[in-house]
């Protein structure tokens, strides 16, 4: 029988997600939808420790940001969301909330053979510890060590009773076979073998709070929500013989998912893991979304940084994965088309920040000129700019193929809402000379009187002619007109910048530059 498709993306909300935790939910997500599957968000927060309050609403937000929108899981509103089908059987999708579920799956293993209970304290497994380490040895809750510590595989039965009773600190541990060689399959990796002689006893229920750790909840949840493929990070390929060992152990192996470990994200040079001190070390973000944490330090994010989440998600997908074509650019649409596990990377993948902007500047390119002006009219408000949405549009139009990011547009050509107030020293020694700018004033006169088009199409080759006509030296009286207009000499060109602001301003800015520099 085929399964419907069925893979999750399973953050813990520890803190923001990394760009490479958002590469392994669009892996999901492409994989499902290429499938016709379930994409479903499951948060594993059952580490209270290490949760983190707000990680959830902005893990959620930024996978919406990105147009990864789970067909079961938690908005971010915390409701569950489930457009997969009428009646989920399924939810709830918050580990937390599923607690009362897991132990009875924790003491079916200990009832056959598979796990047992643990009463040893903190301090005890301490000092367990200490007095190896003294001896030059590490210490394992395991296969040789287990026979000697407080556990009901070597416990009288009435005293492991009592315990079970009267304390609250037990565990359930696995019981890891031993010398037992784990055959394992990955999409990505193929196949693997791992012996279990250097496995521990790994804890998979808490008495204390009642809840269970990371593997136990992940299979069981795996299980129970027909997840038909894992799709995760490398870091979780040691887990990977226990999760086979507790499928078997549960007797799950005819349902049992198939894996696939993906690579890390490398920082630019490709030596180790992509983290947030590479970001702020080199100037990029790592993160999907700007973060605060409790201490009030703000960590940079894509969508803040101006990157169009279709660029961010076009980028991601590109980092680890190939289409076997020239072909870079491909709409999230594309990309379900075209995506396969097969072309996913064994190596890691190196990050490259020109590469990033580049992808940004792409579909800044792609996007209309209405859109753009509807980003950069806000800028310019905050800017105390009062123009109209006609003149922006132009502006845009003009500019929009020199920028990487909307914010870029004030940087290239601010000239063409205010006027220069000062010159650039250097480049007003070098161009304003007296026999260019007599030259640049009569050039000046001749587009105030011009009565054509005036348009830079219209105004720019008459323009240039009688500059040539009169046999005067071209770069160098446009040169002086742009000092005039612009405050330096680099900017557009001369028609561009004088039929958008027009022939008064034109005038306004010649004489203000005769009044200060002639
Ligand atoms: N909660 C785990 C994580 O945050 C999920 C690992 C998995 O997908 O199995 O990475």
């Amino acid at each position: 029988m085929t399964r419907k498709t069925r893979v999750r993306f399973a953050p813990s909300p520890t803190g923001p997600l990394h760009m490479g935790g958002v590469r392994t939910a669009l892996y999901n997500y492409l994989f499902a939808k290429q499938r016709g599957g379930d994409f479903i968000i499951r948060i594993e927060d059952t580490d209270s420790q290490r949760f983190v309050p707000g990680a959830e609403k902005y893990i959620i937000e930024a996978l919406n940001w990105c147009g990864i929108v789970p067909d079961e899981g938690v908005d971010a509103a915390g409701n569950v969301v489930e457009t997969a089908s009428e009646r989920h059987p399924h939810a709830p999708y918050r580990q937390s909330q599923r607690k009362p579920i897991y132990r009875q799956y924790a003491e079916q293993l200990v009832e056959n053979g598979y796990a047992y209970y643990a009463f040893d304290t903190a301090e005890e497994l301490g000092a367990k510890r200490a007095e190896m380490e003294a001896n030059g040895q590490t210490f394992i809750y395991g296969q040789t060590t287990r026979m000697g510590l407080r556990n009901s595989l070597c416990m009288p039965e009435a005293e492991v009773k009592e315990l079970l009773e009267t304390r609250t600190d037990w565990t359930i541990r696995f019981k890891m076979p031993e010398n037992r060689v784990v055959k394992m399959d990955d999409l990505i990796r193929g196949h693997v073998e791992v012996n279990t002689s250097t496995l521990d006893d790994k804890v998979l229920w808490k008495r204390a709070d009642e809840l269970p750790t990371y593997h136990l909840a992940n299979i069981v949840d795996d299980h129970l929500m027909e997840i038909t493929e894992v799709i995760r990070g490398e870091e979780w390929l040691p887990s990977l013989p226990l999760h086979y060992l507790l499928y078997e152990a549960f007797g799950w192996t005819d349902t049992q998912p198939r894996f696939a470990h993906l690579s890390l994200l490398l920082k630019p040079d490709g030596k180790g893991k992509l983290s947030k001190r590479d970001g702020d070390r080199l100037g990029f973000p790592v993160f999907p979304l700007q973060w605060t944490n409790a201490e009030g330090e703000v960590s940079r994010g894509y969508r803040e940084d101006g990157y169009f989440p279709e660029a961010f998600v076009n980028l991601l997908a590109m980092l680890g994965w190939n289409p076997g074509t020239e072909q870079e650019l491909f709409t999230l649409e594309e990309l379900i088309g075209t995506f396969s596990l097969e072309r996913v990377i064994k190596s890691g993948a190196r990050f490259n920040a020109d590469k990033a902007k580049w992808y940004n500047k792409e579909y800044l390119r792609k996007k209309s000129v209405s859109e753009l002006t509807d980003l950069y009219m806000p800028i310019l408000e905050s800017k105390g700019i009062n123009a109209t949405r006609e003149y922006v549009e132009k502006v845009v139009g003009l500019i929009k193929e020199r920028a990487t990011f909307v914010a870029d547009f004030w940087d290239i050509a601010p000239y063409l809402f205010v006027a220069p107030t000062e010159f650039v020293e250097k480049d007003a020694a070098k161009f304003w000379k007296e026999e260019n700018y007599t030259l640049a004033l009569k050039a000046a006169d001749f587009i105030l009187a011009f009565e054509g088009e005036f348009t830079p199409e219209g105004l720019g080759a008459p323009l240039e002619e009688y500059i040539r006509s009169n046999e005067w030296p071209m770069g160098k009286v446009m040169n002086c007109l742009r000092l005039a207009m612009v405050g330096g000499s680099n900017g557009l060109g001369i028609a561009d910048i004088v039929t958008l602001i027009g022939k008064e301003e034109f005038a306004r800015r010649i004489e203000y530059i005769k009044s200060k520099l002639c």
